[in-house]
């Protein structure tokens, strides 16, 4: 609900008067580009977005929130599909200008602020031959993606993204700086490794890093589509063998206009096999032969690669301001019979860009107990994610209804859904038990610990 002008009046005035960075209201020359994310299909009016210069900032804006009680929103990175980064009518903590990562190289941990992206922490820790279990597109920001969880090509081997952290600076709703770590407000780190909405403003993150690179093998191979059931299913075996150096992906996709490929491959839909070898190439060949054993490609890209642009290849293909709904489902092995449905529905999928991605869990994401992080999906050997990406707006209701289609068919084989690829409107009140599972009333007690008064309830309700 929309401030009464008084207040509005009020809570731009405190925040002028106590925020170092800046405070953008609607007649903000910024205003547009402020309220903007990276999915386009979000057009929300935010009564004012802060954009943080430090923590005293966010701290001015959590007593400020608790004083004139606005809906709530935090920007990370700004990547969630649903926008959750930003609110009609409130007031957005927007963390997008405090991005250092600080290398401790003997340590082997990086000190990564709130507003950071992958791309900041990648940089950083190769500088020195290390890394973070981060995502697969180097835009995305740091904290979202953590807070969710964070599945990405390192699980296997050493966990998700939120496994990686050592401890968290917070700033919870009574305007206190905390620290929240295995020895400091436990609860709260449990909480916020995987359940991370609503429990704070979290401004550093410090993980844990770990050697790789500069170089990195990957495998790599495309399909025809007519062959992508009987790929799926050797791919499905394959990913049944896999050491944890790998975690191997399946996708039915489009490819994008990588320079070099063949003009007539780029954008017709295709099926996908690929994964990165964690470790050094020249031990990579045992682990990644399998890959070449699926199927009869019509390409073969892999190769070497650096990390660094292991972590970005995806980046131009889903570039900001396109238009987007996502949302997956955690699972077990897929049968044959849902293998034929995923692969049958993403061949009527409006757009070829669109996608399905098959993500293998698994290793390192399971050598943490399902109670030890609130991440509530250990144990589930995939994620499949169903990605309606397009660009014509007049694609909105078969592309929205597309994903949705086939959400719904996979309901039956669930066991849950991430967080982190959760859509927009009605999703929003599914912050609860298919998210967080078990854990649900766990976090709700956390949530009212440390935020009583509710101030960031609005960022709870939303992923
Ligand atoms: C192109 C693309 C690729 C992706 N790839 C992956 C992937 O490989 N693996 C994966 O796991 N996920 C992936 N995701 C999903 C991603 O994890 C989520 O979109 C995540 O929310 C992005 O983080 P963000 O900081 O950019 O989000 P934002 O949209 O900024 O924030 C999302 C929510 O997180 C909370 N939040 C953000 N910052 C803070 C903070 N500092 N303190 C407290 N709460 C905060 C807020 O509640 C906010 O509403 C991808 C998304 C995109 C768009």
């Amino acid at each position: 609900m929309a401030l009464p002008e008084v207040a509005r009046r009020t809570l731009i005035g405190d925040l002028r008067a106590r925020v170092r960075g800046t405070v953008i209201g609607r007649d903000h020359p910024e205003y547009d580009h402020a309220r903007a994310v990276w999915n386009g299909l979000i057009d929300r009016h935010p009564e004012v977005v802060v954009r943080c210069a430090d923590v005293d900032d966010v701290v001015a804006c959590v007593d400020a929130a608790r004083v004139h009680r606005p809906i709530v929103s935090i920007r990370g990175g700004g990547h969630q599909v649903a926008g959750s980064a930003v609110c009609d009518d409130g007031l957005v903590i927007d963390l997008s200008g405090m991005r250092d990562v600080v290398v401790d190289p003997v340590a082997r941990t990086a000190r990564v602020q709130g507003g950071a992206r992958w791309a900041d922490v990648d940089a950083a820790t190769q500088a020195f031959g290390l890394a973070a279990p981060g995502g697969e597109v180097s835009e995305t920001g740091v904290a979202g993606l953590t807070l969710g969880g964070g599945l990405g090509l390192l699980q296997r081997t050493h966990g998700l993204s939120c496994d990686n952290v050592l401890s968290m600076t917070v700033v919870t709703a009574d305007g206190v700086v905390r620290t929240a770590s295995a020895d400091e407000h436990a609860d709260l780190y449990w909480a916020l490794r995987g359940a991370g909405r609503g429990l704070g403003v979290v401004t550093e993150f410090t993980f844990a890093l770990h050697p790789l690179g500069p170089d990195v093998a990957a495998a790599a191979f495309v399909y025809a589509p007519e062959d992508a059931g009987a790929v799926f299913r050797s791919w499905r075996q394959l990913a049944a063998e896999a050491p944890p150096t790998i975690a191997p992906e399946f996708a039915l996709w489009a490819l994008p206009p990588v320079p070099g490929l063949p003009d007539e491959i780029i954008g017709v839909p295709v099926a996908l096999a690929f994964g990165t070898f964690i470790g050094a190439p020249a031990d990579a060949a045992t682990a990644l032969e399998p890959f070449s054993r699926l199927g009869e490609p019509i390409l073969d890209l892999s190769g070497t690669t650096t990390w660094v642009e292991a972590q970005s290849q995806f980046d131009f293909a889903i570039p900001d301001g396109g238009r987007y709904y996502w949302k997956s489902h955690f699972m077990d092995e897929p049968d044959d019979a849902t293998i034929d449905l995923i692969v049958g529905h993403a061949a009527r999928r409006p757009d070829p860009n669109s996608a399905v991605f098959v993500r293998t869990l698994g290793g390192a994401v399971d050598r943490i107990g399902s109670d030890e992080t609130a991440f509530a999906h250990r144990g589930a050997r995939f994620n499949v994610s169903v990605d309606a990406i397009w660009s014509d707006p007049a694609l909105d209701d078969d592309s929205i209804g597309w994903a949705r289609g086939l959400w719904n068919a996979l309901e039956p084989v669930s066991r849950g859904m991430y967080l982190n690829f959760a859509g927009l409107g009605e999703e929003e009140g599914a912050v609860g038990g298919l998210i967080l599972g078990a854990h649900e009333e766990r976090v709700r007690r956390i949530r009212r610990t440390y935020d009583p008064e509710g101030v960031f309830e609005s960022a709870a309700a939303r992923p």
